[in-house]
């Protein structure tokens, strides 16, 4: 569980993967967990509608401060945003918290700091869904979400998808990839035993790469490995079968067909290799497929 899983639970707020947000005591607030110095701690933040006048933040100060908790107020005064340290969300801690939160929910509404009751991105009347905006709850229109998260899309399109970039981060993917191949080539041919899980080597060596080229994920790379490492590796089997062909004095195709005395049934052997092949690098990608990161706002 994330810090912010705790408080989510225990307010029954809405989980959202970058956090939490919803109503705490009746006032409009988001959690999120951020590293700290000692570990990971849940992060506080309330969006308000005006700037916060000295009074009104000398008011919260006075909640917050007998706990040791140093708010701050960002976006001009605007967001209220203060860590929440502890160790396990258990009764007495639990408790403490609660009593905080609901001391401040209390002095918002006694010091008469208003959130907003309309959209925050257009600032028009009206709203359709509060959600989680850099950190914080948001009452936002579904319409103006969309929009935002559309341009926001584009914007990182625009930056991680030029074409040299694209070229540089592939490249660098498959020749992992062919590193890879290389162990399983000597392996097929050398090894004394057959070792299919090597074939997994492949597309991690792939990973690998495409991480050292420090080009940002893109939401395909999971695919493009998977299928350039089959590629690869399919295509070694069969050239390490080219040349058991030659040896024999075959072609490949006649190889693969009629076999050879001891193994009349070629074809079932490479396609058997082939096959591991393709479930070892398919698990190995399923294994190591992290989230990929997404546009958010
Ligand atoms: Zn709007």
């Amino acid at each position: 569980m994330r810090k912010h899983d705790h408080i989510a639970k225990f307010y029954n707020l809405y989980v959202d993967p970058h956090g939490a947000f919803g109503e705490i005591h009746e006032v409009e607030a988001a959690v999120t967990t951020e590293p700290s110095e000692h570990g990971e701690t849940a992060v506080m933040s309330y969006l308000f509608r005006d700037p916060l006048t000295p009074e009104q933040t000398a008011g919260i100060d006075a909640v917050l401060s007998p706990e040791g908790i140093v708010p701050t107020y960002a976006r001009e005064g605007t967001l209220l945003r203060f860590p929440l340290a502890y160790a396990t969300f258990k009764a007495p801690e639990a408790e403490r918290i609660d009593r905080i939160l609901q001391a401040l929910a209390e002095a918002i509404r006694a010091l008469g700091i208003r959130q907003w009751d309309r959209c925050g991105l257009c600032e028009q009347e009206g709203f359709d869904t509060l959600r989680l905006m850099n950190g914080a709850a948001m009452k936002t229109h579904d319409a103006c979400y969309d929009r935002l998260m559309a341009e926001v899309e584009a914007a990182w399109r625009k930056q991680n998808g030029g074409f040299r970039t694209l070229f540089k981060g592939y490249s660098w993917m498959a020749a992992g990839a062919f590193l890879g191949t290389l162990v399983n080539y000597f392996a097929l041919v050398y090894g004394e035993v057959q070792i299919s899980f090597l074939y997994a080597l492949v597309p991690l060596f792939g990973l690998l790469m495409y991480r050292a080229s420090k080009v940002p994920h893109r939401r395909e790379y999971p695919f493009i490995l998977t299928a350039l490492s089959v590629l690869f590796a399919a295509g070694m089997i069969t050239y390490v079968y080219g040349l058991y062909a030659q040896s024999w004095g075959m072609t490949l195709l006649a190889f693969l067909r009629d076999g050879i005395p001891d193994v009349p049934d070629m074809f079932s052997i490479y396609v058997g290799e082939v096959l591991y092949a393709v479930i070892f690098c398919i698990a190995a990608v399923a294994v190591t497929w992290r989230r990929i990161p997404r546009p958010h706002p």
